[in-house]
């Protein structure tokens, strides 16, 4: 029985197991894959107080520092329901197997939904990105689109535009879903141009960078390219909570819903990072969280 579980190992998740170790707990992280979406980063210049680092770098880091403490490390397993019953909570294990823990800090993390076109995976993290806080300042001066015309798209389209030099944001429905207020902030930028009614088709480079995006005219068929050099995916994040459902409560958006201690509806259960409500999906954000989220377990424990 352990004293507190984590579940999905990225930055959240070792965060939460480093503070929970560090009370002298028992404590086990089980993750599919340790490092999380950090493992995927190439540039990382936003973890503040290192200046500069590779997610596969950071993700060593990570590794060492919860291996300096005791911590049953299993990664390469996936966890597949949860439940309580009493005071146990249990976690049941794609491989068939069970855990159980007094307190369950749930990171799981989430994913950037794709265009699934053809280069977007070839050029991913050369030209394709998918987060302006992260990736903006690398395309300073340059064109760059925007895929996505809802909330977050028309956000980046506004945040890009203040460093970069020419901004297209790029529609597939013949209207722009985002709250009104962002959309007369956008239109007011001298060096943003909005293309509806538009489905873009493919991402072509050359010397291993982004040259061009494709796009079709959904109501003339066309096939138009727009000269660029780097292009933002902004159709949504998908948190991994699809096997939470019925368990705990979950937003509309499949988010984890938390409150300001990280815990779930669910006693003894807490969540930290992209899984959860918590807006602005960064490392550093994440961490933070998991290191409140197993805060907040401790002093469960003390109580209980
Ligand atoms: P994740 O990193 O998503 O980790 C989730 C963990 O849970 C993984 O270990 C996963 O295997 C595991 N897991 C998922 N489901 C299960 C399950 N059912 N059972 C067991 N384990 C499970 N942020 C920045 O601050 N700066 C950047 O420069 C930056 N660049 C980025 C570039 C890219 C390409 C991407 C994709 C993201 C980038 N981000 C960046 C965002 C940052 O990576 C995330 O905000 C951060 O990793 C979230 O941490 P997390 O621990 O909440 O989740």
């Amino acid at each position: 029985l352990y004293d507190s579980l984590i579940i999905g190992g990225g930055p959240a998740g070792a965060s939460a197991a480093i503070y929970s170790a560090r009370k002298g707990i028992r404590t086990g992280i089980l993750a599919e894959r340790f490092g999380g979406q950090v493992a995927d980063t190439v540039g990382i210049e936003n973890f503040i107080s290192v200046q500069e680092t590779e997610g596969p770098k950071l993700v060593m880091a990570l590794e060492q520092h919860v291996k300096a403490y005791d911590v049953e490390i299993m990664n390469l397993q996936k966890a597949t329901g949860l439940s309580k019953s009493g005071e146990e909570i249990q976690i049941t294990l794609e491989n068939g197997g069970t855990l159980k823990s007094k307190t369950v800090i749930l990171s799981t993390g989430a994913r950037w939904r794709e265009m699934n076109v053809p280069g977007e995976q070839e050029y991913r993290g050369k030209g394709v990105a998918y987060c302006p806080h992260c990736d903006g300042p690398l395309y300073k001066g340059k064109r760059v689109a925007v895929i996505g015309g809802g909330n977050s798209g028309v956000e980046a389209a506004i945040d890009l535009a203040g460093i970069v030099n020419h901004v297209t944001l790029v529609e597939f429905d013949t209207k722009l879903r985002a709250d009104a207020v962002l959309q007369k902030k956008m239109y007011s930028m001298p060096n943003v141009t909005v293309i509806t009614n538009a489905l873009s088709k493919e991402v072509l480079g050359a010397d291993n960078k982004v040259t061009t995006l494709r796009y079709e005219d959904r109501a003339s068929q066309q096939m138009h390219d727009i000269a660029l050099e780097g292009i933002f995916v902004q159709i949504g994040l998908l948190p991994n909570t699809d096997w939470l459902k019925g368990s705990i409560d979950l937003s509309p958006r499949g988010e984890v819903i938390v409150d300001q201690k990280g815990e779930t509806s669910m006693p003894g259960v807490f969540a930290a990072g992209d899984c959860t409500t918590v807006p602005y999906k960064q490392i550093i954000i994440a961490m933070g969280e998991g290191a409140k989220a197993s805060l907040s377990a401790f002093d469960y424990l003390i109580r209980s």
